[in-house]
């Protein structure tokens, strides 16, 4: 067993390239938050902050002793997802997160790139709905993926963030920041159907953090989770961390 004293948080998704999202930038987050942070590789892309120009899947034998490798050594306390893929790499994540994972789990349920490319396939959905979502302490949907979990239009996205904790069985933060204007909501809705809202300004454009807003909002809260917060504190602190980040 490891000597880490600090809690460790794991984050399973994708290598992004130039950084700025996937499982890079997830373990800059933990860093920052003072935590140990650990990665299992489900795909490598090729971008840069305009596009994605390849995306290699990750041999689930290798995804499968990544995680084995992990799981065996550390205390894993949250565990983050982002891209998972298709099907058979969400199937490999769930049955060792039932065997393996006791601790909180945060799904940031990617499935669109920015730049338009799909980072989960039909299949992927579909496991990730039936054996992932139900075991979620939070799914982070924004609201495009909102409206796919849902198969319909979001018209008020509280309506809409009721719906999903009864539709998926665990808790959501649904993102506003794929909507419009410079004044954003993201809302929480627990398990129970409390609700939480959480207004703050756009972040400016930068640079360096031109994309993976999302990958960073979720591998936040569970950082914030990880380090003994409950669930509506460490959105809040996650939300905050982002706007001064
Ligand atoms: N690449 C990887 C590996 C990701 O995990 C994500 C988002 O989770 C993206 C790209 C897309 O990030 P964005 O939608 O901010 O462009």
């Amino acid at each position: 067993m490891n000597q880490v004293k600090r809690p460790v948080c794991l984050t399973i998704g994708g290598s992004d390239s130039c950084g700025g999202a996937g499982i890079q930038a997830d373990l800059r987050v933990f860093h920052a938050f003072g935590l140990q942070g650990i990665s299992a590789t489900t795909a490598l892309t090729a971008q840069n902050p305009n596009n994605i120009t390849r995306i290699e899947p990750v041999s689930l034998a290798q995804l499968d002793a990544e995680l084995h490798a992990l799981f065996d050594y550390y205390d894993i306390a949250v565990v983050k997802t982002g891209m998972l893929l298709d099907g058979e790499h969400v199937a490999l994540v769930s049955a060792l997160l039932q065997q393996r994972h006791k601790g909180a789990l945060v799904v940031d349920p990617v499935m669109i790139s920015s730049s338009a490319k799909q980072l989960l396939d039909a299949g992927g959905m579909d496991a990730l709905v039936h054996a992932i979502l139900p075991r979620a302490t939070l799914m982070t949907p924004n609201l495009d993926e909102a409206a796919v979990l849902l198969g319909e239009g979001i018209c008020d996205p509280v309506v809409a963030a009721k719906k999903l904790v009864e539709q998926l069985h665990c808790a959501v933060l649904l993102k506003g920041g794929h909507g419009a204007g410079d004044e954003l909501l993201d809302i929480l809705c627990d398990s129970e159907g409390n609700l939480s809202e959480f207004p703050h300004p756009r972040q400016a454009w930068d640079e360096e953090q031109s994309h993976g807003t999302g990958c960073r909002l979720a591998s936040a809260v569970a950082a914030s989770l990880a380090s003994g917060e409950s669930l509506a504190p460490s959105v809040k602190k996650a939300i905050k961390f982002l706007q001064s980040h």
